[in-house]
């Protein structure tokens, strides 16, 4: 069983980000800026803010955090959001979740400008992706398929099964996954004999958001298991949705959590920062 770490990926790729932004920083006279926008406490998005500051910063990227209150009200943020939009040195733009409940998930995706769109959750990127054509690939998925091509296990030819259907996750996965040549099968919530389908998968995804859930008997003897889940137990431990041991003694390769997806995802944030800084200058 081989253990897919995330870390010799990430760093592979955070390698080539760093090239790009000193070139881009000598070209240009200025680094690349990532402007990230959060409303609310939220302890977790609290802490994934400072780590996305915290990478920005060690590859020499301009990094603003914009903190407001949870009482801000949409069309306050929305303005914010706006002036980023319009500031030339802002190259990539994300909106931290969750959002306070005052705020409609359908209207804020397309508050951000498509070319500054780092998280490619902008419809009209979201569109891109699934026609084919796309510029910014979601984190999270794309994250996945740089590490499966880093252990050079191919999608091409084979079943995969993506459990899970956000549009952060679950959807774009099997739109990268169908575009790589694979047959897809998803499953939701509501998906019947769940086993029966995830043990057909030769690449099985998860990102159900539930706490251990899949163990060896939803799993194919050999296949390739990518826990996207991230959780902590009620002993303070980080945990996926996969049930680690269990599946590895079935499995020939699976992701670790943590130290699997979750440090790819921010990596793939900083490729489409530089990204986005290079199309803005169409350099
Ligand atoms: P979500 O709650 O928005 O979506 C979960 C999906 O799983 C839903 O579509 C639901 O229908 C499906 N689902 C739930 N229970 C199921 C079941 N029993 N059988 C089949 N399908 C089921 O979650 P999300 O935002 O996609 O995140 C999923 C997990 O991934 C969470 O644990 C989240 O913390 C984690 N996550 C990790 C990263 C990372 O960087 N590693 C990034 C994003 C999300």
């Amino acid at each position: 069983m081989i253990k897919l770490l995330g870390k010799p990926v990430a760093d592979s790729i955070l390698a080539k980000v760093l090239k790009r932004t000193q070139n881009f920083t000598q070209k240009w006279n200025r680094p690349p800026q990532l402007a990230v926008v959060i409303v609310g406490e939220d302890p977790a998005s609290i802490l994934y803010t400072r780590k996305k500051e915290q990478k920005a910063k060690e590859l020499g990227m301009d990094h603003r955090t914009i903190a407001l209150p949870a009482t801000a009200s949409p069309a306050f943020v929305y303005s914010v959001i706006q002036e980023l939009n319009q500031d030339r040195d802002v190259d990539g733009i994300l909106i931290q979740r969750p959002l306070p409940r005052s705020f409609f998930e359908g209207e804020v995706l397309f508050w951000i400008s498509p070319e500054k769109d780092v998280d490619a959750f902008h419809p009209l990127n979201a569109g891109k992706l699934f026609l084919g054509f796309p510029i910014f690939l979601p984190c999270t998925p794309s994250g996945v398929m740089t590490l499966l091509e880093y252990y050079q296990i191919s999608p091409r030819g084979k079943i995969a099964c993506v459990i899970g259907r956000s549009s952060i996750v679950g959807k774009p996965m099997v739109a990268l996954l169908t575009q790589a040549d694979a047959t897809v099968i998803h499953c939701n919530s509501k998906t019947p004999q769940l086993s029966k389908l995830t043990q057909q998968a030769d690449i099985l995804i998860v990102a159900a958001g539930k706490m251990e859930f899949i163990n060896k008997d939803y799993v194919q003897k050999g296949a390739t298991v990518i826990d996207v889940g991230i959780h902590r137990d009620s002993k303070g431990k980080i945990v996926g949705d996969v049930l680690f041991e269990d599946v590895a003694t079935k499995a020939s390769a699976i992701t670790p959590v943590p130290g699997g997806i979750g440090v790819m995802t921010i990596a793939l944030l900083m490729q489409n920062t530089i990204t986005a800084a290079e199309l803005r200058k169409k350099i």
